[in-house]
């Protein structure tokens, strides 16, 4: 089978500054997209977009606040305007914050990880399907989720609560957008060592990996971001072309087996 390619499509990564999304941003980009960063760290994402475009790919940067819905519904047009398309969105800006445990929860930082992670979640998917619907594009819409999207445990009630909502937001929008040709997915990592994961724990992203290397059920191999983005690209491509309505959990079996066996 021959690697996913994106080719003459237009690719928005949100997120894409930093961490899973800039890798993916990397190989949307490696893979023939027009790729526009859309983030909150305004010299990040201008860097890496810059970066991108040396090696001679179409990429820029957009500020976009996710939690802004006329923000994201500019960026989505602007997309539009100066690329003619929009083909593939890739909502994938999150937050994990300390919000403590469910007794003693910040309902104010509960908040603030639902506006990035579900309402911000939500604005994507929203403006990004009307466009595609409206210039009959046949296109990709893939949420980052998180192994968190399938059980608790995986940080604060808060992160997992964002990130079960998404999940639904997701099967919800797939069935809608079905009959338009707009597929609708999910891709849930596990630990990655990235500066989100990273400011959580409360170390480098070396001591991260070693971490995550420790619980991993797959032995001698650690989740990177860049695997992570090679799921996405194919749930982005037309290889995964009826698969929607779909969550592909990139976590090397965790999820999938009751750890008092192992
Ligand atoms: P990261 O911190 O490296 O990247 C997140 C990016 O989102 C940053 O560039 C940040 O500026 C941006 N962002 C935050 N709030 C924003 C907003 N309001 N508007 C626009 N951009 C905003 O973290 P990451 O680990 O790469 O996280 C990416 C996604 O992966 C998140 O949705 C996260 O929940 C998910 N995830 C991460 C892990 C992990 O272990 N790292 C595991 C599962 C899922």
């Amino acid at each position: 089978m021959s690697r996913p390619r994106l080719d003459g499509k237009v690719a928005i990564v949100t997120g894409g500054a930093s961490g899973i999304g800039e890798a993916a941003a990397r190989l949307f980009a490696a893979s023939g997209a027009t790729v526009v960063i859309a983030d909150i760290q305004d010299a990040l994402g201008e860097a890496v977009a810059a970066s991108i475009a040396e090696s001679g790919a179409c990429c820029t940067y957009a500020r976009c606040d996710v939690t802004d819905e006329a923000q994201v519904e500019a960026t989505v047009a602007a997309a539009v305007a100066a690329h003619g398309r929009l083909d593939v969105m890739l909502s994938n800006a999150g937050v994990l914050l300390p919000t403590g445990p469910v007794t003693e929860m910040d309902l104010s930082a509960l908040d603030r990880v639902m506006a990035v992670n579900f309402r911000g979640a939500a604005a994507c998917v929203k403006h990004a399907a009307r466009a595609m619907v409206a210039a009959g594009v046949r296109g990709a819409i893939v949420c980052t989720g998180s192994v968190a999207c399938v059980q608790g445990g995986f940080g604060p009630a808060s992160y997992t609560a964002s990130k079960h909502a998404l999940l639904g937001l997701v099967r919800a929008a797939a069935g809608e957008l079905g009959r338009h040709g707009v597929r609708v997915n999910l891709v849930s990592p596990g630990g990655v060592a990235t500066p989100l994961s990273c400011a959580v724990v409360g170390v480098g992203a070396e001591e991260m990996e070693a971490m995550t290397e420790a619980h991993n059920v797959l032995r001698g191999k650690v989740l990177r971001a860049a695997d992570v983005a090679e799921a996405a690209l194919f749930l982005a491509s037309d290889q995964a072309g009826f698969i929607s309505g779909h969550n592909l959990v990139v976590d090397g079996a965790t999820t999938a087996v009751n750890p008092a066996v192992l």
